[in-house]
């Protein structure tokens, strides 16, 4: 394996850290093998005490897996890594490794519909005690961690309203209550945010995301220091059988190639949309990290290096006005997927939020005219083009209300 160098982060991206085989192939093999041979019995048994450094099974381990984890652990800058089979699997394995009965969990409200099913759901029957903050008001962060908590699991920019919390001051009272802190850092990406590096104990990552970004597989990964990872974690991951395939692990591999580039682009696009967005009248309100209208803007500038290529945004109209506008579009896709070379609309109350009571969902500031947008690699002109057909056909549906 060829170590770390001192290149800057997209060379080594390309070149570091490639576990190769004997053939000294230039691009990282797929090893589809479930298992793997030994010499002899007095090796397998070495292997299994961990005298030797040899693959044993796909579950536990593959070289295609070890290099994707090597690749995170690069873009991350973290000790350590487990890629799993999903970004849920990861934020599973990065809570349950960690808790037993009786602990307490404390999340921000704002989550990922099935991370907030899980703490609101599952938790409480495993008789872990569950409470949900207003992540940007750490008056409540103070007040929910004056008592002991053994986990944090919060998001930011959150999804889809991109609620920016402060992880510096969440780590520091996630710890002084005696837990950790882990961060759902999808949104964000490890490209523009390191939360390792102001306090966050584990970072987790659905890989399905910008990192594949051309919509192929599922994954996920969790990083952290190798105490916390090798403790618990990877453990778990492997002897649940949260593992990813080598398959995916490979195309993941593949997308990260171009990850810095595609990420560049596509919060280049976001940027020219959102203010182009902002400026129409048929748009209450947006909500995009890059823009000054953001809430948490100050805070964003300081914590993000880049804002990313998620916007959100309400329109005229409710519900209606919300479709009408996304019916009109014929470029943009209507997916529930994000973070794709390929530009999407949502509409969270509907789909990727409609568990969440509507109650809740205004809470979370996902009134019925949300829209999340998450942005693609296209010419922004054509972008303009069609986000102003599904303007005009709102113009036209708000004109007739009246
Ligand atoms: C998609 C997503 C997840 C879940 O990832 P999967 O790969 O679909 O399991 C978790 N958190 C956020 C913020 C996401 O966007």
């Amino acid at each position: 394996m060829n170590k770390t160098s001192s290149h800057r982060l997209a060379t080594r991206l390309l070149h570091d850290n490639i576990e190769r085989s004997s053939f000294a192939e230039t691009c990282e093999a797929l090893f589809l093998t479930s298992g793997f041979i030994y010499e002899s019995a007095e090796q397998a048994e070495r292997t299994f005490q961990k005298k030797e450094r040899h693959y044993q099974y796909s579950r536990v381990n593959n070289p295609t897996i070890t290099n994707l984890e090597n690749r995170l652990i690069h873009l991350e800058e973290a000790e350590c890594c487990v890629a799993t089979s999903t970004g849920m699997s990861a934020i599973f394995a990065a809570l349950f490794s960690n808790l037993k009965h009786g602990d307490r969990v404390i999340a921000s409200k704002a989550l990922f519909g099935s991370s907030y099913w899980i703490v609101e759901n599952f938790l409480p029957k495993l008789g872990i005690e569950t409470a949900f903050v207003e992540g940007t008001n750490i008056q409540e962060w103070k007040k929910a961690l004056s008592k002991p908590a053994a986990a944090v699991l919060i998001e930011s920019p959150s999804n889809p309203m991109l609620d920016i919390l402060d992880i510096r001051q969440i780590a520091d009272l996630t710890h002084q209550a005696g837990g950790i802190l882990i961060i759902d850092n999808v949104f964000a990406t490890p490209l523009y945010q390191k939360p390792l590096k102001v306090g966050a104990d584990l970072v987790v990552y659905s890989c399905t995301k910008h990192m594949d970004g051309q919509g192929r597989v599922l994954g996920g990964a969790i990083l952290g220091s190798k105490d916390l990872l090798e403790a618990d974690i990877i453990p778990f991951v492997h002897n649940t059988g949260l593992t990813i395939s080598a398959f995916d692990a490979w195309i993941l591999l593949k997308g990260l190639e171009t990850f810095p580039l595609r990420m560049e682009k596509m919060t280049e696009n976001a940027k020219i949309c959102a203010e182009f967005i902002e400026k129409s009248d048929v748009v209450n309100l947006i909500r995009y990290p890059g823009l000054h209208s953001h809430p948490q803007y100050c805070l964003a500038c300081k914590q993000m290096d880049a804002p990313g290529a998620m916007i959100a945004f309400e329109v005229k109209g409710g519900k209606k006005g919300a479709f009408t506008f996304m019916n009109a579009l014929q470029l943009i896709l209507i997916c529930n997927n994000l973070g794709d070379s390929r530009s999407i609309v949502t509409h969270p109350a509907t789909t990727t939020h409609m568990k969440v009571s509507p109650e809740d969902r205004l809470k979370l500031g996902i009134t019925d005219g949300i829209i999340r947008f998450s942005v693609g690699m296209e010419d922004p002109q054509d972008l303009l083009e069609d986000l102003q057909k599904g303007f005009d056909e709102l113009t036209i549906f708000c004109k007739n209300k009246q």
